[in-house]
Parts: structure tokens; C-alpha cells; sequence
């Protein structure tokens, strides 16, 4: 049997029903979107027009502002990258979170190798920023902020809004990469100016995401990072990848962040029940989270043994990465100040709309039944 699949925070099988959208388009409607001259373009563009629609329309932003890209890494480098060359005349300071995914802190890194200063706010035990402490960092010279709505590690929901408040009062510009959010929990662009999404966390496939841009109060400048054909009002050059942007509006169109939540947090509590072992803990905040999300560490067990004991009943991932053969614990939990025996014996748990309750129960006993074999020979 292939282990039980808990790990859809680094990504979800393609629902049949995204799968079915996006089949025509690989064989009989396979012309260029920027075709004009004749019904395959057309075919092509009104695809993709639909599928920008139902993306904007979700989130509450016009067809205009939304720019297909490869996906949320894509999106963040747009957005920072893109951001800092508009705006670098007005300034060169950027604010950012110690525990966003890389594709935001690579790109922050990058932009500090060319001349800007880039703080990284602290979070509290729960992975929360303080939002007083964020205003305090705001200066003269700050041009973005840099927020996740909700992180791919501990699942915690940021206050997106109030941020995007604290920033427009300053004319500063916000960027949210909510590559865990869209379609898992309610979302939209009130109060944010760019906002990254992917489709591969949400049963579209990967290799499609797109970049909200605003428009409107204020209207956006963006450097372009891709030259070219002029694609995307210029933003983002390469001809549309039409089969995936269908797929992508499909999945968006489909996922209910209402019911569907309702389900995955009922799994998800049931396996932290199940999972009632001594010396467990739960990573991040306990309501404040996305919900198929659950990340624990556990005491007196060693963290190596425990994933490779655990490997081959249930796909999940740990809290640590192999870098040049070291193990280091995960910047996300070292920056909520797990110490470093609880954050090498972590796991992440993604539920996603697939699971079963049959899945969590099997689970929970392999966990409880790995880590009582491991402590028993210790
Ligand atoms: C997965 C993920 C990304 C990267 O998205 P890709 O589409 O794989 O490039 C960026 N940010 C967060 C929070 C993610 O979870």
C-alpha cells in the first residue's frame, strides 16, 4: 500500500473535475491566446479570459489586475523584485517576516546584494507578528511591505488586514503571497496591493499561479522580469500557458473555503486528539491557523528515527531540511523559538480535501506506535 498522502502543504493531487477543464485544451483548442487573426486564438483567449475572470472575481479584484505566472515563486520575485525597481527613487527599505517562505526572503536577500535594507520582523511563540513592532519599522524611505497570509510550516494566519491598513495610512505598498490561503480560507484584496497565489496547493497543477496587481488607489508600478512579447500588459512576457490557466480558474471556481474548511479542521482536530501522547506539542497558534494544518513536535524521541520510521505508512514532512548533509531545523521554528530537540522530532501534517477519516485514524496509530517503539528501545 503507498503511504497515506498528509502532506498537501507542498502539494495536492489535480481534482478530476480541474483535470476534465483543462483536457480540450492540450488537443483540440491549442491555439495561441494572442492569435487574433483566427477561431483557434479566439478559443484560446476566451479560456483564458473566463479563467482570469473567475480569479479576480474570487478575490475581489477587476480581470485587469491579475497576471498569469509560473506559480507563487514567480509571483513573489514579480512582486518584490518588481516593486523595487519601480520604486527604488523613493526609497529603498523593505519590510519583511523572518518566517516567509524562501520565495520572499531570496528575492529581500537579493535586493540587500544590490543596495536595499531589508528588516525581518520577529514573531511571537505562536508565529504572530506584532504589529506594533511593524510600525515602528516603517521609515521614510520604506516602499513595501512583505506579509504571508498564512504560513506553509505552522499554518498561521497573519492579520492581513490590519496590516494593509498600518501600510496604506503611509503610502506604503503591500504584498501578500498567499500561495496557502486562496481557497482554504475567505480572502480578498481590500486592503492589499499585490497578492501572490498558486495553483499546485489547491488540486490545479503545477508550473500556474498568478500575481494580483492593483489598479486603482493606488495603481502599482511594476518592473517587468520577463521581456518579451509584452504579454500580460507588459508585466510578464511568454505566451499564456492556456491548458493551466484553465486549470487554474477551474480550481478556484470549485474550492469553497466555507464547507470545505469545515471538513479538513474536524480531521485535523481528530488527529490531534488521537495523537494524545506525553511530551507532544503543538507548533503555532491553536485556533489562528489554516485549517488542515497541524505541526507538533514530540519530546524524548529522536527526530531522524521518527521520520524514517514513520516514512513508509504516511507522506508528511518535518520541521527540519538537510542542508549539506547538517540538519537544520526549520527557520519557521526556530524563529518561534522551538528548541532545537523539539523542532528536529516535528512533523507537518497537511490535510487536504482528499483525506478520510480512515486516514487520520491510521495515522494517528502509526505516529503513536512509531514514537512508543522508539521510546521503548531508548
Ligand atoms: C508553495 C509555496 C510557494 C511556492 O509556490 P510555487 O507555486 O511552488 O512556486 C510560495 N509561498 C508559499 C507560502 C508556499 O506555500
Amino acid at each position: 500500500m503507498r503511504p497515506i498522502y498528509l502532506d498537501n502543504h507542498s502539494t495536492t493531487r489535480v481534482d478530476d473535475r480541474v483535470l476534465a477543464a483543462m483536457l480540450p485544451f492540450f488537443t483540440e483548442h491549442y491555439g495561441n491566446a494572442a492569435s487574433v487573426t483566427h477561431a483557434y486564438g479566439w478559443e484560446a483567449e476566451a479560456a483564458v479570459t473566463q479563467a482570469r475572470e473567475i480569479v479576480a472575481e474570487t478575490i475581489g479584484a477587476t480581470p485587469e489586475e491579475i497576471i498569469f505566472t509560473s506559480g507563487a515563486t514567480e509571483a513573489n520575485n514579480l512582486a518584490i523584485k518588481g516593486v523595487a525597481e519601480a520604486y527604488f527613487s523613493q526609497g529603498r527599505h523593505i519590510i519583511t517576516v523572518q518566517t516567509e517562505h524562501n520565495a520572499v526572503l531570496d528575492p529581500c536577500r537579493y535586493l540587500e546584494s544590490l543596495g536595499f535594507e531589508v528588516t525581518y520582523l520577529n514573531v511571537d511563540r505562536f508565529g504572530l507578528i506584532c504589529l506594533a513592532e511593524l510600525e515602528k519599522a516603517m521609515r521614510e524611505d520604506t516602499i513595501l511591505v512583505s506579509v504571508m497570509v498564512a504560513n506553509n510550516e505552522i499554518g498561521v494566519i497573519q492579520p492581513i488586514d490590519k496590516i494593509g491598513e498600518l501600510c496604506h495610512d503611509r503610502n506604503i505598498l503591500f504584498h501578500t503571497d498567499a500561495a496557502q490561503a486562496i481557497g482554504k480560507i475567505p480572502l480578498t484584496v481590500q486592503n492589499v496591493d499585490l497578492m501572490s497565489i498558486t495553483g499546485h496547493k489547491l488540486y490545479a497543477p503545477k508550473g500556474i499561479g498568478a500575481l494580483y496587481v492593483r489598479r486603482k488607489n493606488p495603481r502599482v508600478q511594476l518592473s517587468a522580469q520577463l521581456h518579451g512579447g509584452g504579454h500580460e500588459r507588459g508585466m510578464r512576457s511568454g505566451t499564456l500557458y492556456t491548458p493551466l490557466i484553465v486549470g487554474l480558474g477551474k480550481a478556484i471556481e470549485i474550492a469553497d473555503p466555507i464547507s470545505e474548511a469545515v471538513q479538513t479542521r474536524q480531521l485535523r482536530d481528530r488527529l490531534w486528539k488521537q495523537l494524545n501522547l506525553d511530551g507532544i506539542h503543538l507548533n503555532g497558534h491553536p485556533t489562528q491557523r489554516l485549517p488542515g494544518n497541524l505541526n507538533i513536535s514530540i519530546e524524548n524521541v529522536d527526530g531522524q528515527a521518527l521520520l524514517l520510521g514513520l516514512q513508509s505508512s504516511i507522506a508528511v514532512s518535518s520541521g527540519s531540511a538537510c542542508t549539506a548533509a547538517k540538519i537544520e531545523p526549520s527557520h519557521v521554528l526556530r524563529a518561534i523559538g522551538a528548541p532545537d530537540p523539539l523542532a528536529f522530532a516535528s512533523i507537518r501534517f497537511g490535510i487536504g480535501r482528499f483525506n478520510t477519516e480512515e486516514d487520520i485514524d491510521r495515522a494517528a496509530n502509526c505516529v503513536r506506535e512509531t514514537v512508543q517503539t522508539l521510546r521503548a528501545a531508548s
